[in-house]
């Protein structure tokens, strides 16, 4: 039975540096006070009384007294007392601040204390949901270490426009119509057959569409389109045997948003229309030069990475 719960304790440690805080997650309701003690429990203010109090509990007769013990419930709640030396000096201070504390507590309807499990709503334990929670929060950091890997193998200024265009922060006609901006038109500067949104601007623009293929081809990926923006966001290869392939896509990914939005910009900007070949061969450089020079582990040579561009040396 130790070692048991020598288990449970670790492993709630374990969960508890997932970000989910299991381990304070049982309270106690206290209803009639029949099952909790007083002094040791934690069912006040969320701590033990007897370390609050340390000086006064080591005047208490009755050390495992239980809150029906001590507690009567009337119009006022009052506590009685049953010391081995009547409190005095400082102990009659520290007596004088317990004896306001319960008044301020709310006992629960019921007729017995329980355990209530404060992650579910009602109070009952799942090992079920609690399962879900550990597994949401496994996959959350390992989108956040792929994130990271990526990152790293491009300049800052790609890094904050995809987190940018992640929150719909860039400001696309839509998003600046939202917020009240004087517009001419939200339709989109660059094909004008739909409205200027996130979505459009990086996916279902003319000019997004076809750089995309262009994109699938040269990385031999066999899709047509994304579903969604977070699917492209999060990075659509997931290639187990090949870790470093799919983290160099997911790469390519964010550059190719990247580009796609640049080329709006400049054409509203600067009046200038980039051509599918030519943002084509901006992509193969611009991610040619940011990952060659960031990455410690890759060598990718130019000439493979614009034939064959998921071939590399991995020096691991
Ligand atoms: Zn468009």
């Amino acid at each position: 039975m130790g070692s048991t719960w020598k288990t449970i304790c670790k492993a709630s440690l374990d969960i508890d540096e997932l970000d989910i805080p299991f381990t304070n997650s049982f309270v106690k309701r206290i209803c009639k006070g029949d099952k909790t003690l007083f002094w040791v429990d934690k069912w006040l203010n969320n701590s033990a009384l007897a370390g609050r109090f340390n000086r006064l509990f080591k005047l208490e007769s009755n050390p495992e007294a239980l809150v029906m013990n001590k507690i009567s419930k009337g119009g006022n709640i009052s506590i009685s007392w049953d010391w081995k030396r009547t409190p005095s000096g400082r102990t009659r201070s520290d007596l004088n601040s317990l004896n306001e504390m319960p008044n301020a507590f709310e006992f629960t309807e019921g007729v017995s204390d329980t355990w209530a499990w404060n992650l579910q709503p009602h109070g009952l334990f799942s090992w079920k949901v609690l399962d879900r929670m550990i597994d949401d929060k496994l996959l959350q950091d390992s989108i956040s270490i792929n994130e990271t890997e990526r990152l790293n193998l491009l300049p800052q200024k790609v890094g904050v426009f995809i987190s940018r265009a992640k929150q719909r922060q860039i400001p696309v006609r839509v998003e600046l119509d939202k917020r009240g901006v004087d517009l001419d038109s939200v339709r989109c500067p660059v094909c004008d057959n739909d409205i200027e949104t996130v979505e459009h601007t990086l996916l279902h623009c003319s000019f997004a569409k076809d750089l995309w293929s262009r994109a699938f081809r040269w990385w031999n990926v066999r899709r047509s389109m994304y579903s969604s923006l977070d699917e492209m966001f999060k990075g659509s290869l997931n290639d187990s045997h090949n870790p470093q392939k799919s983290t160099l896509w997911q790469a390519i990914e964010w550059v190719c948003g990247y580009i796609i939005w640049r080329n709006r910009n400049n054409i509203i900007f600067h009046k200038s229309r980039g051509s599918g070949p030519m943002a084509l061969n901006e992509l193969q450089l611009k991610s040619f030069e940011w990952i060659s020079r960031r990455s410690r582990k890759l060598t990718i040579v130019w000439s493979q990475w614009l034939l064959n561009p998921s071939t590399f040396d991995d020096h691991g």
